[in-house]
């Protein structure tokens, strides 16, 4: 990478851990995303909270727990190869890592979770699933502290009459659900089972 070579050529030749993560993770036809995280995690071992170690290391351990935390893991063998390190290197640095990185990855899998929650809606919207009628119509607001009702604007928004929040309406098989700007759940309630799509009060008129 020409950054790596930059960074050679300014800082005398030694090359930081984060420095040494791409080549390890082509080395291992690891991903890009494993790649982005592993080069944040190694520049925080080099420069926010140093850790007693060769950068060889730590480059190749932190490879090794991102790998494993993003579903794409490679035995310590095979990283400890690549990389020249230690197995026994490998197994002692990613544990110091993991304890320094729990809030982040505490994070990212409450991220990953969202996503993969996202992705259900989405395989059911392209399937084409039924048009939701008036299914939020008349609803209780789910702000606190606002006595409003909810009015559906279409298939994916629901807004209140009162305050005028909106939320991202979605269903899967047995559930709408309404979210928030984050994604987050506010509401949910079961899709009717009589019709197996629209709602059971349908003569509710716009
Ligand atoms: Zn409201």
């Amino acid at each position: 990478m020409t950054d790596r070579d930059a960074s050679l050529a300014t800082d005398g030749g030694l090359p930081l851990a984060h420095e040494q993560v791409d080549e390890i993770i082509d080395d291992l036809n690891l991903s890009d995303d494993v790649r982005e995280t592993a080069t944040e995690f190694a520049k925080r071992a080099d420069y926010e909270h140093p850790i007693n170690r060769a950068p060889s290391t730590i480059a190749a351990s932190v490879v090794y727990y991102v790998a494993l935390l993003k579903n794409e893991e490679r035995s310590q063998k095979a990283v400890g190869y690549t990389a020249d390190v230690s197995e026994v290197a490998i197994r002692e640095c990613y544990q110091e890592i993991a304890d320094l990185e729990s809030d982040r990855v505490a994070e990212m899998q409450r991220e990953a979770h969202r996503e993969a929650r996202w992705e259900k809606f989405m395989d059911l919207s392209e399937d084409g699933w039924d048009d939701p009628g008036q299914c939020w119509d008349h609803e209780d607001c789910p702000r606190d502290g606002c006595d409003g009702e909810l009015q559906q604007q279409d298939r994916f928004n629901a807004m209140c009459l009162t305050c005028e929040n909106a939320w991202g309406h979605v269903r899967d098989q047995t559930t709408h659900y309404l979210q928030n700007e984050d994604g987050e759940i506010v509401v949910e309630k079961p899709v009717a089972a009589a019709d197996g799509g629209t709602e059971p009060d349908g003569g509710v008129d716009r």
